[in-house]
């Protein structure tokens, strides 16, 4: 497998699966027709797709590792560790993943009372509804509920006034440990990438400790080039990669062709200073 950094690498997006609006298979097609070149589908806390999606990216030549996106807590806040070239099939894995899904159905009804005490009624159903998968009921289907009623423009404005702290929607919750969820990762023969690290709304020194923890437990890389960083993270945080020694990783972070911004595979490249998390796919 190809090891260089200008790879059409695409190694994060979601599927109906968790919270994308496409099919494996409509994923795998457009990821071909933008030219990736390697794929991995990370939907959250699911494996569900991922037979699909490789038979899929097998007919269009697409080389493809199975992949996760673990949503974890960590000092109380949201972090989402995505796993890379793991085998799908790891029972240690299966049921980890399946108990931090566990939480979701009484979360979104936690969700729904909330909503519904500032006039928002229905949203239970109503998320429910846009919901490929009744085990992974997310913020982004209410979301997509709370468009679709008239209450907000578009998802991005949904998650400016509803379903973030201190806004109607919101519901602490407590994932898997980032210990956990490494441990499941490297069990099932695969590599740990912490997820789009410039969103988290962590101190400087919690971040320090994320990646010196991360680090301890054989995670491998973090995400430089990805939907969800802005071109200036691009550069702050290959600096932190090759600070902490991580490799780099890729990935569009694509949902859906309306609410994602970044496309498949239409992503700069991984800067040439890093050494591309693909390199140990060999
Ligand atoms: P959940 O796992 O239910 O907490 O939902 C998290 C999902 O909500 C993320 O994976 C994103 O797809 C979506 N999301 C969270 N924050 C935002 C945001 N600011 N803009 C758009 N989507 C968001
Ligand atoms: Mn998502
Ligand atoms: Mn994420
Ligand atoms: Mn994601």
């Amino acid at each position: 497998m190809n090891t260089s950094p200008v790879l059409n690498a695409d190694l994060h997006c979601h599927s109906v699966v968790s919270d994308g609006t496409l099919s494996p298979e409509a994923l795998a097609e457009r990821a071909h027709l933008n030219g990736v070149q390697l794929w991995s589908l990370t939907d959250h806390d699911e494996l569900g797709g991922q037979v699909r999606a490789q038979a899929a990216a097998a007919i269009l030549g697409i080389d493809y590792v199975a992949g996760v996106e673990i949503s974890i807590t960590w000092l109380d806040h949201t972090v989402h560790i995505v796993g890379l070239g793991i085998d799908p099939t790891h029972a240690g894995l299966i049921e980890g993943l399946r108990q931090t899904r566990d939480g979701r159905r009484n979360r979104a009804q936690a969700m729904a009372e909330q909503l519904a005490k500032v006039g928002i009624k229905g949203s239970f159903e109503g998320a429910q509804l846009y919901a490929g998968n009744p085990e992974l009921i997310s913020r982004t289907h209410f979301a997509r509920f709370l468009v679709e009623q008239g209450f907000c423009r578009d998802t991005e404005t949904v998650f400016k006034n509803y379903l973030v702290a201190g806004k109607p929607g919101y519901v602490q919750h407590r994932w898997a440990t980032l210990d956990n969820a490494v441990q499941w990762i490297r069990s099932a023969g695969g590599v740990a990438v912490i997820a789009h690290p410039g969103r988290y709304h962590l101190t400087p020194l919690q971040m320090t400790e994320l990646y010196a923890r991360f680090k301890d437990l054989g995670g491998l890389g973090i995400e430089v080039v990805t939907g969800s960083h802005s071109p200036d993270q691009y550069q702050t945080f290959a600096k932190i990669a090759v600070d902490y020694g991580f490799m780099g990783s890729r990935g569009s972070d694509f949902h859906d062709p309306r609410e994602s911004h970044t496309d498949l595979g239409l992503l700069p490249n991984l800067p040439s200073s890093l050494k591309p998390i693909w390199s140990v796919f060999h």
